[in-house]
Order: structure tokens, then sequence, then C-alpha cells
């Protein structure tokens, strides 16, 4: 999709800021066919809005499609439209807030209704600052706030670093009084222009205007750089914004923001334009580096249960890998980074889906019918150049173009035929046993997203298109390094008892291989802090990302953990989980380390669950989820609430989950044995035998 225009609006929700332009007003950027006009002062709401519907109908009636965007966030934290208009449905409550908030409604008008949907939650409710002389009942004036049920941030907002939760009514920086303006605004211009609207990422884009939330502060230094001296600060926001919408629309990069979303983002909380995607806006393809504090938790946090600790984890990475085109015949197990579009139909002409006799339905009744062949055939391959004349019938066969005057064809198992003529029984539809040109895929259509790893299947449907070459994301290289002075490496003998295989390294390598990723061994370190250091220099050089296993936790022999602490920035997460430690996340000279506990089982458990996804962020794949299926338990269990467990698993004849003997995280033969995971949940269990439990088959981690 392509849009002509882009037009980037900076929303507020103050009244009338009168005729000057003045900052924290409505600000408004237009770039048509890549020529930008100076930025639009709007002075209120209502002007805003008048000048957006105008827009609209200019857009509209000149054939053009809109990009519109805006600075305020299209949707609350899960769970919010539920507890409000009773469903999961974002836009039912933008026209709650339309109509709460008409557009005669007064700036302060917001913080009654914030106490108003207070009122709707438990405790004091998710709203809090009161901008008013007067106490509002239900709206407290400091964050006092407990109980209510809401998360604090979207999940887009845990990536997105400074930006405000939605909840803060007022103060500086603050955006909650903006949404509410903002979606009952929008909302209005939705009715007004039904079905010529479609609400990103809600809805799909198939209507002349795409209405888009953007976030100004994700360009901060780009827009500080390009601030003229005398400039407002949001009519250079605005301006910056759509320069770069426009600048990422031309290199290829807008459709795989618009199209790279998470489902939480699509079903209800939306999602910032350009998040996660690095390339976004910039003509440079060199991916910026992670930050150096990217994984650092929040002070005071103790035990994190597993599920917020993977989203924290999603929030702190974006692809790392630059791109490169590659002939599609090799790029299987490659990760698209822009969208694959179709050169060509599928089939390019309409042609025949049996083998049989075609001829003009027209020309044919219900009843016997009896119809003379025309000399030659038409097959796949060989067209048939002449036409077939109306009342006559021509031999063809599967995969052939319908010649001129052929537009149905009967099945050959239905025909009686001498060679002179063919007879067969009436009617036969228009189009009967023949395929469309572009049925399948239209020539222009996009056929695959960006983001997506190609599968063999993926290959025969690009190649059927005509798309010879792909653009792709570099292959991850992964470095995998093992620590502990017991190790030995596979193939050396151990010299004495105390000495064992190094049995995680292999594992590690071959998981990053199975994933699409170039394994990068950087051998075994003792537990010697400069050894470990020359090991993840090394890695820095070689690799885009380094696994260690071993010595990642607190204790005295816990040596990795205490070097990336010392020399890079390490953030320990204590997850609740079992098996598995502390998990260490650190960056060594730019380079993103996850440290993983030393024992076999626990390493794997935490590269399933951990590794897997945010590998799959930095090469450009999104974050990977894991298919489980809920089947009976064949075992008994007692498990104690308060933290995640994973079992090795494998079904057993019934189609029951059967567990490994021991749980003992020592024993390495329950891995192998297992053809996958139960994954038990934080709350406590009683699981006996019948009880539906989760299983994760190895293959849904894609081994
Ligand atoms: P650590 O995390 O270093 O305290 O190690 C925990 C346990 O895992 C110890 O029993 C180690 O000997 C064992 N271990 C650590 N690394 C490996 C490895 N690469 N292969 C097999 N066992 C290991
Ligand atoms: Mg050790």
């Amino acid at each position: 999709m392509t849009f002509d225009t882009i037009v980037v609006v900076d929303w507020s929700a103050a009244d009338d800021r009168g005729p000057t332009p003045k900052k924290d007003a409505i600000w408004a950027a237009v770039q048509r066919n890549g020529a930008a006009a100076p930025p639009v002062y709007l002075r209120s709401r209502t002007a805003a809005e008048d000048w957006l519907a105008g827009l609209c109908e200019a857009e509209l009636a000149a054939g053009r499609r809109l990009l519109l965007g805006f600075d305020f966030p299209f949707g609350y934290p899960a769970g919010f439209a539920e507890s409000v208009v009773k469903a999961t449905d974002p836009l039912a409550l933008w026209d709650w807030f339309a109509a709460a908030l008409p557009l005669e409604a007064k700036a302060a008008e917001r913080f009654h209704l914030a106490a108003r949907l207070n009122a709707l939650f438990p405790g004091v409710g998710p709203f809090w600052f009161n901008g008013l002389q007067d106490d509002i009942p239900h709206l407290p004036r400091t964050d006092i706030r407990e109980g209510h049920g809401m998360a604090e941030r979207r999940l887009c907002e845990e990536s997105a670093a400074g930006a405000f939760p939605l909840w803060q009514m007022g103060g500086a920086g603050a955006v909650g009084g903006q949404a509410m303006t903002g979606m009952a605004a929008l909302a209005r211009l939705r009715a007004r222009f039904q079905g010529q609207v479609a609400v990103w990422p809600f809805e799909p884009l198939d209507a002349p205007i795409a209405l888009v939330e953007v976030w100004p502060s994700l360009f901060a230094s780009d827009i500080a750089a390009a601030q003229g001296p005398d400039e407002i600060k949001d009519a250079a926001q605005v301006r910056v914004l759509a320069a770069h919408i426009a600048t990422a629309q031309r290199d290829g990069h807008l459709d795989c923001a618009l199209s790279d979303v998470p489902v939480e983002a699509k079903t209800e909380e939306g999602w910032i334009l350009g998040l996660g995607q690095p390339d976004f806006g910039l003509s440079s393809l060199t991916p910026p580096r992670l930050k150096d504090d990217c994984f650092a938790m929040p002070q005071g946090v103790d035990w994190v249960p597993v599920d917020a600790a993977l989203k924290r984890l999603r929030g702190a990475l974006h692809p790392i890998t630059g791109t490169e085109r590659i002939a599609t015949a090799n790029a299987a197990g490659r990760v698209l980074a822009a969208a694959a579009v179709a050169q060509r139909a599928n089939p390019p002409a309409a042609n025949s889906a049996v083998d049989g006799y075609g001829f003009a339905h027209g020309s044919t009744g219900a009843g016997p019918q009896r119809m003379p062949l025309v000399q030659g055939r038409a097959a796949a391959g060989q067209p048939f150049m002449g036409t077939v004349p109306s009342g006559a019938a021509i031999r063809i066969l599967t995969g052939a173009i319908l010649p001129k005057g052929v537009d149905a064809v009967v099945l050959e198992e239905d025909t009686a035929t001498d060679g002179i003529e063919v007879a067969f029984d009436g009617p036969i539809r228009a189009g009967a046993n023949t395929r469309r040109a572009g049925e399948d895929v239209a020539k222009g259509d996009p056929a695959i997203a960006c983001g997506h790893v190609l599968r063999p299947p993926d290959l025969a449907l690009l190649t059927a298109l005509g798309v010879a070459e792909v653009e792709v994301h570099r292959r991850l290289r992964v470095g995998v390094l093992s620590t502990g002075d017991e190790l030995v490496s596979g193939g050396a003998s151990p010299t004495g008892p105390h000495q064992i295989y190094d049995a995680n390294r292999p594992m590690l390598l071959s998981l990053a291989e199975r994933w699409g990723y170039r394994p990068v061994d950087l051998g075994h370190a003792p537990d010697d802090p400069v050894e470990i250091a020359a090991r993840l220099d090394k890695g820095a050089h070689e690799a885009d990302v380094v696994l260690t296993s071993g010595g990642a936790s607190a204790g005295d022999e816990d040596h990795v953990s205490r070097v990336l602490r010392e020399q890079g920035s390490l953030s320990s997460w204590r997850i609740a989980l079992k098996p598995g430690r502390p998990l260490a996340l650190a960056l060594w000279r730019g380079i993103p380390v996850l440290g993983l506990p030393g024992n076999p089982v626990a390493a794997l458990v935490c590269a399933l669950v951990f590794g897997r996804p945010a590998m799959s962020m930095l090469a450009g794949s999104g974050w990977a989820e894991v298919q489980g299926f809920t089947v009976p338990a064949a075992f008994s269990k007692s498990k104690k609430p308060g933290r995640r467990e994973y079992l090795r698993a494998r079904i057993d004849a019934e189609g029951r989950a059967d567990v490994f003997r021991s749980e003992g995280s020592g024993r390495i033969s329950g891995l192998s044995w297992a053809t996958g995971l139960v994954e038990l949940p934080d709350a406590a269990a009683e699981i006996a035998p019948g009880t539906p439990v989760r299983f994760l088959p190895y293959a849904s981690f894609g081994l």
C-alpha cells in the first residue's frame, strides 16, 4: 500500500490557545507526494477537527490515500476496554469517549471523566492527578492507587523509554487528557467518513484513510537537531515525523512497520509506528546497538514471574542485524526484512484445472450436449493460438491457458468422444473447472510480510510470483561459551573424576544452527576472570550475541556474573522459575550476553524459554511465541505456588503427558528422553492422572 499524503498531528487537550501560533496547541504537518508544506497551527480542538475533516474530504475527492499520524495512544492497557464498554474493542472505547467528551467539552472535563472511570474499578481506580482547584471524588491528586488490576503500561510502552503511563491525567509530559480528547475526536472523524477510515493496528488498512499512532520521542535527537532557532518544538516535531514516515515509505520500511505488530497490540492496546524498527525513517542501514542499560530491572524487584520477565525482555530488544539481498532459492531459513511483493500474478493467465474439453459456456445448455471438436489441442506450455468458435469444443489439458472462445471445461471422465465430436450432460456452469488469472495472488500484492522466516513452502510461493531476490536480515551470529574449571571439551580425556565433559556447548551451538543463526564456537573458559573476559571479547568481534553457560549466579565461583558486573553492565534477573536460577543479562562491548545456568537441564529450559524469543527479536523475526497443547496428565504432582515449573515430558501411547521419573536437575538423560516440556503455571496446582496440563513439544521450540 502506498500513501500519497502523509500528515502528522501533535494533539493537545488544552482549550483555545488564541490566534498567534503558540506551543502546546495542536500542530499538523503535511507531506504530499514527497513535498513538505509548512506546519499548520490549529488553535483549538474545534479548529483541528474542522481542519481534519476538510483535509479528509479533499484527499478523498482527489483519490489520494492518506496516512494520518497522531501523537497519543490509540488504546489502553489490556483489559481496560472490557471494564468500560464490556468488550475487548478499542474502537467501541473511542465511541464511548466521543459521547463523554463532545466537541464543546472544556479541557477540565477530562478530570471528571477520569474520576467517573475510576469509579468502575476496585480500589482507587487506575487514573490519578487532579489539575483543578476543587477536589474531585474518586480522582486522587497524588499516586495513591492500588488494587485496580490494570497494568501500568501498554506492551509498546515497555520499550518506549520515557513514555508516560496513560493513567496520569496531568503534570509535565502527561498524556492522559490528550488520549481521551484525541480518541473522542478520531471517533467523530471515523463516524463522519464511515467505511473510508481504517484504524491501525486494529483494522486492516484497506480504506483510503489510515489513522496511525506515532510518538515523536522516538526521534527526539533528530527533532532537536532539525528544530529551527525560532521554531516552536511542536511544529518541528510534526515536520520531522512526517518527513521520517515519507522516507520510511520510500525505502520500503513503512510496510514492515505497519505489519510487524504483536497480537496484544492489534486486539486492544495499539502500537507506536516505527517502534522496534531501527531503520525506520533513517536512510542508513546500520542498525543501532542496544543501549547499555537496556536490561536494567527496576529497583527493589525481587522474584520476577516468568511472564513479566518475558515482557521486559521483549521490550528491551530490537533487531540488530543489517540486511542484504539474496536469491530466493538460497533464502530458506532467512528472515524477510521487507515485504515480498508479487511481481506477477498467480496464475498469470486463466487456465484449465483438469484434463477435458473446453468451450464457450454460453453455447451449451441443460441436458445432453454434442459439440464438434476443433483441430488441435491446448496443453500446459503449448497454448492453442487460434479461436474456438461458439458451439465447438477443444481438447484441453490441466494447466493449459484457456484459448480464445473458451470459458468452461468439462471433465474428461464425464464425456464420450469419437475424436470428431464430444458428448456430455449439461448444464455446465460458467468458469467450470478453470482457474481465473490472479485468483490466488494478484500482481503487486504483498505476498509475505517482513519478519517472516522463510520455509520451503514460502520459496514455492515467492518463486511462482516471480520474486527472484529477497531482502533479508543478515544471519544472526550466536557465540557460545562454556565456563567452569571442571569442564573438558569432547575429544579430550578427563584426567580425574573431578572433570566432566562440556555438554552445554554442542547443545547450544546446534540450537543456534537449528534456529537459522550462524553458530560461533567460543570454546570453554576456566573459572578465571581474565580468560572469561578474553573469550567475551572474541565474542564481541565475531558474534552479534553471546550465550554463556555456567557461573551466572552470585556465588564465589560465579565468575561470569562477576566479570560482566565489573567490566560490562550486568543485570541479574531472579526469575521465579524451576529449573533455572538467575538469568544474567548484560551488554559486553555493545553486544548482548545471555548468561544461562550451567546445569544442562536449566541451560536448555532457559535457552528455550528466554533465549529463543530474545534471539528471534534480535534476528528481525519478532518475538517467537511457543505453541502449546493441552493434554491430560499421566502423572501426579503437588506443585507449590509462586513459581513456574517446566518438567521434561513426552506424550505416551494414550496421548497423555508423562514426565521423567526424576526432577533432579543433573539428570541429562531426561532431556534426551523427553519430546517436550510440561509447563505448570505460577499458581499452586494439584495434578493427578487426567488433569489437563500444557505440553510444549520440542518441535514448537523449533527443535
Ligand atoms: P554453575 O552454573 O557454574 O554453578 O554450574 C552448575 C552445574 O552445572 C555444575 O554442576 C556444573 O558442573 C554443571 N555445568 C556447568 N557447565 C556445564 C557444561 N558446559 N556441561 C555440563 N555441565 C555443566
Ligand atoms: Mg561453574
